[in-house]
């Protein structure tokens, strides 16, 4: 059995399956699927992989080696409902519990980490806070897609570039953040300078799922303008929006993200 619905734990079950192993399902706390839609099915759906929802493992059973699991549902605060427990057997636990970005590296070299990607923080240069060093891709915050990883390295790519030519002028310049607010667990770059101009592409996730969704760029506590709409946003697909020159930064920004009818 798998214990809980991220890509890693979905693709896990259909190679398992394709492998001869019987996975008697995928097992998730969250009320929705942590995974990709396009994954959940050509892994789960296409095999006959059941995906419970609001459940999560509370036990391990066995000695030398695993017999089975105690599962439960959980409420809306995500603790087990002690009446709902259930013996699972099964050989095997898989555990897919969420990546973290290799970050040895950066917390030697003392650069600026956020606690909640686990990576080093960045300006829309894909500069850290220390002059001349990139970063781009699962170090900076685990990304789902490959298109956005390479993104994030053309830009590291060129303003490194730039940087040893010494044409990088803005440095040091003053920055100014971009605040996760309301619906949203982070944002990259989460730093700007103020000199910044032309296109940027901002990449967020949301906390909880959200139909009808608008992207909302908040300046001095009030919506500025709505970046994106969406008719469905999940935790598990990460949003890419676009901040225009017309957007010239002199002051730190919130980006949220509210219900369409909640714009202003
Ligand atoms: C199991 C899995 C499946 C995925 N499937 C897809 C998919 O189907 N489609 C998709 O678009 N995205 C997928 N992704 C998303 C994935 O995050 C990106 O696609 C992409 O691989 C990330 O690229 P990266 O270069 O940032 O990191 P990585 O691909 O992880 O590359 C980092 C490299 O750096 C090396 N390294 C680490 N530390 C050091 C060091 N100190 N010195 C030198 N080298 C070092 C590592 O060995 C590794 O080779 C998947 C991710 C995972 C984990």
């Amino acid at each position: 059995m798998i214990l809980r619905s991220g890509d890693i734990g979905l693709i896990m079950a259909r190679r398992m399956t394709i492998e001869g192993i019987e996975v008697v399902g995928v097992y998730e706390i969250m009320k929705t699927p942590n995974g990709l839609i396009r994954n959940i099915e050509q892994c789960l759906n296409d095999y006959n992989i059941p995906l419970h929802l609001s459940t999560t493992v509370v036990k391990i059973h066995g000695d030398k080696r695993i017999e089975g699991v105690t599962i439960a549902n959980v409420d809306g605060q995500n603790k087990p409902i002690k009446e709902s427990e259930q013996f699972l057997e099964c050989d095997l636990l898989v555990l897919s519990v969420g990546l973290i970005p290799e970050n040895e590296l950066t917390r030697n070299t003392q650069i600026l980490i956020s606690p909640i990607t686990n990576g080093p923080i960045v300006d829309e240069n894909m500069m850290t806070d220390k002059p001349g060093i990139f970063a781009a891709g699962n170090v900076v915050a685990v990304f789902d897609l490959v298109d956005y990883v390479a993104a994030t390295g053309e830009i590291a790519g060129r303003c490194a570039a730039i940087f040893i030519k010494n044409e990088l002028t803005r440095i040091p310049s003053r920055k100014v953040s971009v605040n996760a607010g309301n619906n949203v667990s982070f944002v990259l770059p989460q730093k700007i300078n103020t000199d910044a101009t032309g296109t940027l592409d901002l990449f967020l996730r949301v906390q909880t799922e959200m139909k009808d969704a608008a992207v909302m760029i908040i300046v001095n506590g009030a919506p500025a303008k709505r970046l994106k709409k969406e008719r469905v946003i999940l935790p598990s697909a990460m949003v890419c929006v676009t901040l225009n020159r017309e957007h010239a930064l002199d002051k730190d920004v919130t980006i949220e993200v509210r219900g369409v009818n909640n714009e202003t």
